[in-house]
């Protein structure tokens, strides 16, 4: 029997975030290694201000990172490389993420939501006491509120870890399927594919982004996928790629979605 080839990593990070490791060739290295035959980097973007946070790419570096991506390519030719970047999307940060598409040949840009104000970054350790004097309800809701104005804004095509409000475990004593659904329906209406991120099991949920409810539900309403390891050091790369694909299929999902520069295409699962 056959082995189906591996789908894309299209979510990896490197050094010029100052909390990854592992250049882009290392990794693509790392990628061949893995059986994987196409993979992009997601690293992330430059913020409006470079003192915005500390786990940014700063401005000055972008033209850095695209030519170490270009390095990768020269060097593992047989791979499939993608130039992305994992942006954050933030209301009123619009036109600067329209700026940066500008400013390289960039094949996909995914959008996260890890802000959902502009000093709570909910995935932080840093920021754990927030969550816990904090309404967690509240929280999920307005995580979820922020991914739907990500998947309407236009400005992605992928969207990143769709349910990371559960990184820590604090867990909503409502019922997520309408947040999940209000985010899905603006997915679908914008044509924006979410990922299975692998990452989530590496976590305190110990699960994948999302969770098999989102994802089914996803399924179910036509939205497209992709896949992602978040790999911030070249052992992660692919990370449970084999586990993720049974999780797809378990959902109903027959294809992932291939981005190139813009352009989408289904290829068979
Ligand atoms: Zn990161
Ligand atoms: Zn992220």
């Amino acid at each position: 029997m056959c082995r189906m080839a591996l789908p894309a990593d299209y979510h990896m990070h490197t050094p010029l975030c100052h909390h990854a490791k592992g250049e882009p060739w290392e990794l693509a290295a790392q990628a061949v290694q893995k059986g994987l035959s196409e993979i992009g980097f997601s690293e992330h973007n430059p913020m409006i201000r470079d003192d915005w946070d500390d786990w940014h790419m700063v401005r000055d570096d972008l033209e850095l990172y695209v030519a170490n991506v270009e390095k990768a390519r020269q060097d593992v030719p047989d791979l499939q490389i993608k130039l992305a970047l994992e942006t954050d999307y933030i209301p009123r940060h619009e036109a600067w993420v329209r700026e940066l598409k500008e400013q390289a040949d960039f094949d996909y840009f995914i959008g996260s939501v890890h802000y959902i104000t502009d000093t709570f970054d909910i995935d932080n350790p840093n920021k754990k006491d927030l969550w816990t004097r904090g309404d967690i309800n509240a929280i999920w809701e307005a995580y979820f509120e922020r991914l739907a104005q990500a998947a309407s804004s236009g400005l992605y095509d992928i969207i990143g870890h769709a349910d990371l409000c559960k990184k820590f475990n604090y867990l909503p004593s409502k019922d997520p399927q309408p947040w999940y659904r209000h985010f899905l329906e603006a997915a679908r209406d914008h044509d924006v594919a979410i990922e299975i991120n692998t990452a989530g099991l590496r976590k305190d949920c110990q699960e994948m982004y999302p969770c098999p409810d989102l994802l089914v539900m996803a399924q179910q309403m036509g939205i497209a996928l992709t896949f992602g390891s978040d790999a911030h050091a070249p052992n992660e790369v692919g990370s449970d790629f084999e586990g993720a694909v049974a999780l797809a299929r378990q959902a109903g999902y027959t294809h992932w979605r291939r981005h190139t520069k813009g352009e989408q295409e289904a290829v068979i699962l």
